[in-house]
């Protein structure tokens, strides 16, 4: 048997590091046993998916060096690899279901099932479908189709008795059907979800393992019924475990800069960072910290997961960073990365014009420009010092721009714009009053260019990550503090 692994990421958002982390096991697991590689992007959320996404993943991951056999741009014998390429297999397989009486069309409207789970809570009953249109007879599910009624088709689940499933690191896990949902499998929209899609990409791309995040456990039995259904041999499941912030909550970019480009451009080197997710959850035999992609290879064992939360912590993944650097680089290296990183022309061009409406001689370009090449920035609170606003009014309003601006899916310079534009007449302020500390968190003094361009420029995860370290300066957020300007904030009317 050849083993083949895949990743198979939604571009939904950010390339996350999670996604680069499960990545590299898949990748590690697959070359220790001479296998493939794949790549497959889950877009069948088709109102979140996004080309970019893509295209940013895709870079991500080819940055960090986790390369693929086979995929949307490698091609291969099992593509497409882009799930919105692959509706009529989809459609075929459901029809398998149907066919076979494992799955039923299902008419319930939303607001039956807004009903339903409303019951259901005020009851304490446990969540999920009723199996309300389950006995409909083939004649009137015949006739309402051909009228045209919106459905979904959702998979028959045993009532009662008990699902194992095998996981490579935990053993078996028993998981009761009740407890299973009768899980929709095409939407109304005629979309597969999640669960029809990678389980029948999963056998068609002959995929032999899979390594997941543990958020995925849940859906293990319906996976597992699936494989059944079809008559099929299920791959091996192995739930790794999630990343975590410090504080052992899971990995939130709320709390951590979470995507893989701010990494990147904040200038840790691909290898570190690779060597740091390789040490999340997983060790060498002889403990050592740092060690390249190759020896992760030799050395690798599944079985020496260890099932405790792993911290990603940008303190020691900045200490495994410069003992890369010093010891790995030599000088003319270090050179060369700085270059490719950001002390190049393409960067600079892209800002260079403000700087030139400014500069009297060259010599003022670097200090004028040093924002741009920077991560967080040595800030007080007296930076803030605002003629109308007290400091927690500062930092009020810029914990609300950061919420504002965390809801933004397509980061350019109008779309900031509009946010803050909104945000200024939700507050009754003016605008230069918002933006005078919004110009201090991100450039560092109220008088540079347009902070607009430059958060456009040094990206979404750079911006929220110096907004955020401004809230810090300012004495940050409590807890009971968040909740009470979380309330404040969904009671914000934006024009
Ligand atoms: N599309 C899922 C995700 O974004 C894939 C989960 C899986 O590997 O089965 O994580």
């Amino acid at each position: 048997m050849t083993v083949r692994t895949r990743v198979a990421p939604s571009p939904t958002g950010d390339p996350h590091v999670g996604t680069a982390y499960i990545a590299l096991f898949n990748l590690a697991f697959a070359r220790q046993h001479g296998g493939q590689f794949i790549l497959r992007i889950e877009d069948t959320d088709q109102a979140r998916s996004t080309p970019e996404s893509e295209k940013q993943i895709m870079d991500s991951l080819r940055w960090l060096g986790l390369d693929w056999d086979e995929g949307p741009d490698a091609g291969g014998e099992h593509g497409p690899y882009r799930q919105s390429e692959r509706r009529e297999i989809y459609d075929e397989h459901a029809q398998i279901l149907l066919d076979k009486g494992h799955a039923f069309r299902c008419f319930c409207t939303s607001e039956r099932l807004d009903g339903l789970r409303q019951r259901q809570a005020e009851n304490k009953e446990a969540q999920g479908y009723d199996g309300h249109c389950l006995h409909l007879s083939q004649d009137e599910v015949e006739s309402r189709v051909a009228a045209g009624e919106a459905h979904v088709v959702r998979m028959k689940v045993p009532a009662e008795g008990t699902c194992t499933v095998d996981d490579m690191l935990r053993g078996n896990i028993e998981i009761d059907w009740n407890q299973v949902d009768m899980q929709v499998l095409v939407k109304a929209d005629g979309m597969p979800t999640y669960h029809l899609a990678n389980v029948v990409d999963d056998h068609l791309m002959g995929i032999t393992h899979v390594l997941r995040g543990e958020e995925w456990i849940n859906s293990a039995p319906k996976h597992k019924l699936l494989y059944e259904y079809f008559g099929w041999e299920m791959p091996q499941l192995c739930h790794m475990p999630l990343l975590r912030n410090p504080d052992k909550s899971k990995l939130s970019k709320r709390k951590n800069p979470t995507s893989i480009t701010y990494y990147r451009d904040m200038g840790f080197l691909p290898e570190a960072l690779l060597n740091y997710l390789g040490r999340m959850g997983w060790s060498m035999p002889d403990e050592r910290e740092k060690f390249t992609f190759a020896e992760m290879v030799e050395n690798f064992d599944i079985k020496r997961v260890s099932l405790g939360g792993p911290i990603f912590d940008q303190e020691k993944l900045g200490w495994l960073n410069g003992s890369w650097i010093r010891e790995n680089l030599s000088e003319e290296d270090f050179a060369d990365r700085l270059h490719q990183w950001l002390l190049n022309k393409d960067y600079i061009m892209q800002f260079l014009p403000f700087a030139k409406e400014r500069v009297e001689k060259m010599s003022d370009f670097v200090p004028m420009a040093s924002f741009m090449f920077s991560g967080k920035l040595p800030l007080t609170e007296a930076d803030f010092a605002h003629k109308k606003l007290e400091p927690t009014e500062v930092k009020k309003v810029l914990q609300f721009v950061l919420w504002r601006l965390e809801q933004q899916r397509v980061w350019t310079k109008d779309n900031i714009f509009a946010d803050i534009k909104a945000m200024t007449k939700a507050l009754g302020l003016k605008m230069g009053d918002l933006m005078q500390p919004i110009f201090v968190s991100v450039a560092g003094t109220p008088n540079s260019w347009s902070v607009m361009d430059s958060m456009a420029i040094i990206g979404p995860d750079m911006s929220r990550a110096r907004l955020r370290h401004a809230i810090e300066v300012l004495g940050g957020v409590s807890k009971k503090e968040t909740k009470r300007l979380e309330k404040e904030f969904k009671a914000l009317e934006f024009a």
